[in-house]
């Protein structure tokens, strides 16, 4: 069976490179992200009660956390035109007359912001830090902030006090954690995934930043972690992103000292050792996550530049 499959891969090869040997490392890349973004646990859409008024709503590989209180709904994160329209719908058909009071967005990436116009919150909340990208998005696309706010906050909505989390130099301009110490959760936002890999190594981030607020969000007293990507989970996901984190820094700086940085000598050889054994370094810890086979490499080579570069 595996001969078989390894004669029809170099066929397919072969046939590929009758088009143009170029086009393959395109295919490969649109395969990875296929077997990547398309799982059992993200087709469908998901309204999941978490307990005393709390929601989450996930559509593809996204979801938004809900709180219900007596004057209305808080949103966190509307993601994106399609996903806002379904979760208004149901928001409408569950609590009729109430409207979005509020929409928190944890940081300015588009991918988390788009279609907010939708939800027609009475208020749109992001970090003061965030202003000039959200100044830059179309208005059609996103839907901008009404107040900016600043630092670690503590907010009532409804039942719950809401800790927004200040997580400063890691993912994106900036980024904010939303925890319920009674509840013992965690929303993180592009904090932490659940035994899976971030796409594409994980854009916009700062490795030493994003170690530094993985420490501060596994020092929380929680146990349970609502992520916005892929599955949910328990304080395991912080904890276990920030190793996988370390581990890879640590495995690229080890390659640095035994093969120095990389010079005019021996550029390939020196890329494949980088790249091999940080690779083999993380295999048996790291390999049955999820994306791994398809993400592991761009997470090595963000890691790598990192390093040289220094964030
Ligand atoms: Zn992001
Ligand atoms: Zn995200």
């Amino acid at each position: 069976m595996k001969a078989y499959l390894s004669k029809s891969l170099v066929i397919s090869l072969l046939a590929l490179c009758i088009v143009g040997c170029s086009s393959v490392p395109v295919y490969m890349i649109s395969w990875q992200a296929e077997s990547y973004f398309v799982t059992p646990d993200t087709e469908g859409k998901k309204w999941e009660s978490l307990g005393n008024g709390l929601y989450s709503y996930q559509h593809w590989i996204d979801r938004s956390l809900i709180i219900d209180t007596p004057e209305g709904i808080v949103v966190i994160e509307s993601f994106n035109e399609e996903m806002a329209g379904e979760l208004k719908q149901i928001l409408d058909e569950k609590f009729p007359g109430k409207p979005v009071k509020l929409l928190v967005y944890s940081h300015q990436h588009l991918d988390h912001t788009r279609g907010g116009h939708v939800l027609k919150p009475l208020e749109v909340i992001a970090h003061k830090n965030t202003r000039w990208h959200f100044n830059h998005y179309s208005d059609d696309e996103v839907l901008k902030p009404t107040r900016y706010i600043d630092g670690s906050t503590t907010m009532i909505f409804g039942q719950h006090r809401v800790e927004f989390i200040d997580f400063e130099h890691g993912h994106a301009e900036h980024l904010y954690g939303f925890y319920i110490a009674e509840e013992k959760l965690l929303y993180g936002p592009d904090l932490a995934f659940c035994e899976a890999l971030f796409p594409f190594g994980f854009p916009d981030f700062n490795h030493y930043g994003h170690v530094e607020a993985l420490d501060q969000a596994a020092n929380l007293d929680f146990d349970r972690f609502i992520s916005s990507h892929f599955n949910s989970g328990d304080k395991s996901c912080v904890t276990g992103t920030r190793d996988f984190f370390n581990d890879t820094r640590e495995a690229v700086l080890n390659g640095f000292e035994e093969h120095g940085l990389p010079s005019d000598n021996g550029t390939a050889k020196w890329f494949r050792s980088i790249i091999g054994d940080t690779k083999g370094a993380l295999d048996d810890k790291y390999g049955d996550w999820h994306g791994y086979d398809e993400m592991s490499l761009p997470f090595i080579l963000r890691q790598a530049s990192g390093a040289y570069l220094g964030f």
